[in-house]
């Protein structure tokens, strides 16, 4: 197992993505509420107050896709996963905050079939991770001789289930299975050894298919779903020259693409009116007459309200101590050893700059201020 982190790597890490003024924003004339003030802190100037937040790193809204990938931290992920830690990266905000875009591109995995100079600007987190992770284990098993495997898994979890998006006809009743002490893992989820990134994009691809199938809309299930995509890096060492001992060292790197924030608590305020629409820019349309999506809204803030619960009672120094309530959500469950243990995390927290989503941005950002002190 590694070793404890030393006290002056933090174990999670903190930064907001706040994306440019979209089209209708722009026409609509919105007031840009959000102003930096260094890289690492901003002030939201909302309608009452003026807020200040401060985080590992604040990126703005002409950020590249290449500024993200140098300086949020993914590359410590990767070479981490690499030693032999869990480490999670995830994006969290509302939906149209930029969650996609930063982990994989403009419009998804859409990107991969544009052509290489496209791909090279606009290719987000993942497939830049990747593309660091091959090269250097590469030069690491060039240096000693040692082989390696990469295997990959992609799930979404919907409405507290879990569907296996490299393999869907597999995708019923996977269960959860493990302890807070061992970890947890979905049971029979399909893993695929990978060995260029063409295989990962394809698998990231045809996941994003089958995460539209299943719910006949992928914007529908993109903000309804959390993806999870989990890399197992796998190396063959020797402890020394003429040690007969093999040993294989097990990292991790997984990406949770979060699902888009709905406001329950005005689903229930606004109880007569069929369609409700959130103080952000989200419009949520739910009929209370239809049950299936009451229950849908209701899991999907299950999963993000105990993942919050767990981020605050890691972040108390006395909650700590005690019991943490991974059990309560499938999400929770599954970043238990991320959150808890020696993982290491990066929280990408994506915001919108328009007045339009004052409400959604703050609770955003108050969420992402949380996790700066697990
Ligand atoms: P989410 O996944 O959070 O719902 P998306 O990533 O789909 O949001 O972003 C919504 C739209 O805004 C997309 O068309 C996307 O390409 C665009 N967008 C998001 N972030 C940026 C950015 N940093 N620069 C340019 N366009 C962006
Ligand atoms: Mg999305």
């Amino acid at each position: 197992p590694p070793e404890e982190l030393g006290a002056d790597k933090a174990r999670v890490r903190v930064v907001v993505r706040v994306r440019p003024m979209n089209s209708r924003e722009l026409e609509r004339n919105d007031r840009a509420i959000i102003q930096m003030e260094n890289d690492c802190s901003l002030m939201v100037q909302g309608a009452q107050h003026n807020r200040r937040f401060t985080f590992d790193s604040v990126f703005q809204s002409d950020s590249t896709q290449e500024d993200i990938f140098q300086n949020s931290g993914i590359k410590r992920l990767v070479d981490m996963s690499i030693e032999g830690y869990i480490t999670t990266c995830f994006a969290y905000g509302q939906t149209g905050s930029g969650k996609t875009h930063t982990m994989i591109g403009p419009g998804g995995a859409s990107v991969f079939r544009m052509d290489e100079n496209y791909r090279i600007k606009h290719f987000g987190l993942v497939p830049r991770a990747i593309n660091y992770l091959f090269q250097r284990l590469r030069e690491k098993s060039q240096e000693n001789h040692s082989p390696y495997y990469i295997r990959v898994s992609y799930c979404e979890i919907y409405n507290e289930q879990i569907h296996d998006l490299i393999n869907p006809a597999h995708t019923q009743g996977l269960q959860i299975r493990g302890s807070v002490e061992d970890g947890f893992y979905v049971e029979n989820l399909f893993q695929t050894y990978i060995e260029t990134m063409d295989e990962l994009l394809t698998i990231l691809e045809e996941g994003e298919l089958n995460r539209a199938m299943a719910s006949h809309n992928l914007n529908d299930t993109s903000s309804r779903s959390h993806a999870m995509l989990s890399i197992q890096v796998e190396q063959d060492i020797t402890e020394s020259e003429n040690s007969a001992e093999q040993m294989t060292r097990q990292g991790k790197l997984i990406f949770v693409d979060l699902a888009g924030k709905i406001l329950v608590q005005q689903i229930f305020h606004e109880k007569t009116s069929p369609i409700f629409h959130s103080t952000g820019s989200e419009k949520v349309k739910v009929s209370l007459s239809k049950g299936k999506q009451l229950i849908e809204t209701n899991n999907i803030n299950k999963s993000l309200l105990t993942l919050g619960t767990c981020i605050s009672a890691l972040s108390d120094p006395v909650k700590r101590a005690g019991h943490i309530p991974y059990r309560d959500s499938k999400l929770t469950r599954l970043l238990a050893d991320s959150l808890g243990g020696h993982g290491i995390t990066l929280m990408l927290a994506c915001v919108s700059p328009s007045h339009s989503c004052e409400s959604e941005t703050l609770s955003t950002l108050r969420y992402a201020n949380r996790a700066k002190n697990i």
